[in-house]
C-alpha cells in the first residue's frame, strides 16, 4: 500500500556493527577495528559521561521537550537566540525535518553527486523530486547547483565538508552562492564535521544567518564530540524557519542523557582539542600509508578519507576477514573507493597492515 516513491527508496547502509562481524567471522570483538562510521576513536569527554550519570535517576521523566538548558548553552556559544535553534535526534533528524517542512510531491530538492546519502533519502521519503548535480573534483559544483534551481525547487542540501569525499567549499565561494540563491529556496548547510577544520579553513557560517533568512546550518554531537550513540544534532536558522522545523519535530526527540551530555561536552574545550590533534596525526599516518602503498586518495578535511583501491568489494571482503571494518561507497557510485575513518594510532596501523594484505589478495 506504500506509495511508489517510498518503495523506490534505497535503504541507508550503516557501517557493520562489531558484534555482527565477530559472529560472522568467528573473531573476538576486541580484535576487531571499526573505522566505518566516522566516530570519535577517543570516545566522549569524561565530563559528558559524568553528566549522563547525573541524569540516570531521572530517566522515568520525559526529557525537556524544548531543551531549555542545552539551547541556552548553544545560544551562548554560537551567539544566536534560543528561537533560532532546533534540536534533533542526530543531525539526520534535522535534515529530515527540513524535508518534511519544506518539500512535498510536486517540489524538488537539489544535492550533489557524491553528497551525503541522507539528502536523497529525506527528499524521496516525502515524495519530492531529487535533482542530483554533477560533482566537480568529487566536491560540490555550486555553479551547477545554481543552474539546477527551477520553479519547484524548495531546498538545496550542501555538506561542508562532504561525506564520503571529505571535500570542502571555501567561505567566499559559499557566501557568493548564498547571495545568488532566491530566498524562497532553503539552503541546508550540513556542517557535521566542521570542528575538524583548521581555523583558516572554516567559514563564519553562523554570521551568515543574519544576512540569509533561507539558510539552515546543521551540526552534530556525533563526530568530534564523540556522542554518536546518544543521537543529538541541531539546526541554527532564522526564527521563522526554526519555527517551521519545530512544527514537524517529534516532541521529545532529544533525550535527557543526550541533552545533559551535550551541555557538558560543549564546555570541555581541552578534550575537543585533543580529539582534533589525534585526528590530524591519524590523517597524516593513514595518508602517508596510502602514499607508501601507491594509492590515490581524495584529500579530506574531516575525520575520514576515501581511498581508491581498485576492486573495492574484494578489498573490503579481505579487510572484514581480517577484522577491519571500513565503509564501501559503491552506493555513492564510487565502486573503486573505500572510506575509512581515522582511528587511534594502533587502529590505523592495523588497518594499513590489513589493507596491504587485502590489496595483494585482490590482485
Ligand atoms: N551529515 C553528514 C555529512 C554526515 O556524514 C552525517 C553522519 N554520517 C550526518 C550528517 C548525520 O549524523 P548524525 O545524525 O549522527 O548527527
Amino acid at each position: 500500500f506504500s506509495p511508489s516513491y517510498v518503495r523506490a527508496i534505497a535503504p541507508y547502509q550503516p557501517g557493520k556493527p562489531i558484534a555482527e562481524l565477530a559472529r560472522e567471522m568467528d573473531l573476538a570483538e576486541e580484535d576487531i577495528v571499526k573505522l566505518a562510521s566516522n566516530e570519535n576513536p577517543l570516545g566522549a569527554s569524561p565530563r559528558a559521561l559524568a553528566a549522563m550519570e547525573n541524569v540516570l535517576m531521572e530517566v522515568a521523566r520525559y526529557p525537556d521537550g524544548n531543551g531549555f538548558l542545552l539551547k541556552t548553552a548553544l545560544a551562548e556559544k554560537y551567539g544566536v537566540e534560543l528561537n533560532q535553534i532546533v534540536l534533533g535526534n542526530g543531525s539526520n533528524d534535522v535534515l529530515e525535518m527540513a524535508a518534511r517542512a519544506f518539500l512535498a510531491p510536486g517540489t524538488s530538492a537539489i544535492y550533489s553527486q557524491y553528497a551525503f546519502a541522507v539528502y536523497p533519502l529525506a527528499t524521496q521519503a516525502v515524495g519530492a523530486r531529487g535533482i542530483e548535480t554533477p560533482a566537480r573534483d568529487y566536491g560540490h559544483d555550486l555553479t551547477a547547483m545554481l543552474e539546477a534551481i527551477n520553479d519547484d525547487t524548495r531546498v538545496i542540501f550542501i555538506a561542508n565538508p562532504n561525506n564520503p569525499t571529505g571535500t570542502l567549499l571555501g567561505a567566499k565561494e559559499l557566501e557568493h552562492f548564498l547571495e545568488q540563491v532566491p530566498h524562497t529556496v532553503l539552503v541546508v548547510l550540513d556542517e557535521a564535521y566542521t570542528e575538524y577544520l583548521p581555523k583558516d579553513q572554516s567559514s563564519d557560517s553562523i554570521a551568515w544567518l543574519k544576512k540569509f533568512p533561507n539558510l539552515v546550518i546543521t551540526r552534530t554531537f556525533s563526530k568530534a564530540y564523540g556522542l554518536a550513540g546518544l543521537r543529538l544534532g541541531f539546526a541554527l536558522a532564522h526564527p521563522q524557519v526554526a519555527d517551521l522545523l519545530n512544527r514537524v519535530r517529534q516532541p521529545f526527540n532529544a533525550n535527557s542523557m543526550a541533552q545533559a551530555a551535550a551541555v557538558a561536552a560543549m564546555l570541555d574545550d581541552a578534550f575537543l582539542e585533543e580529539c582534533i590533534d589525534i585526528n590530524d596525526a591519524g590523517m597524516k599516518q593513514v595518508t602517508d600509508g596510502f602514499k607508501r602503498l601507491g594509492l590515490e586518495y581524495i584529500p579530506s578535511c574531516a575525520n575520514f578519507v576515501a581511498v581508491k583501491v581498485g576492486n573495492a568489494a574484494a578489498v573490503n571482503h579481505s579487510l572484514l576477514k581480517q577484522g577491519v571494518i571500513v565503509r564501501p561507497v559503491a552506493n555513492y557510485g564510487m565502486s573503486e573507493h573505500l572510506r575509512v575513518s581515522i582511528g587511534l594510532k594502533a587502529e590505523n596501523t592495523k588497518f594499513l597492515q590489513a589493507l596491504e594484505i587485502a590489496l595483494g589478495e585482490s590482485k
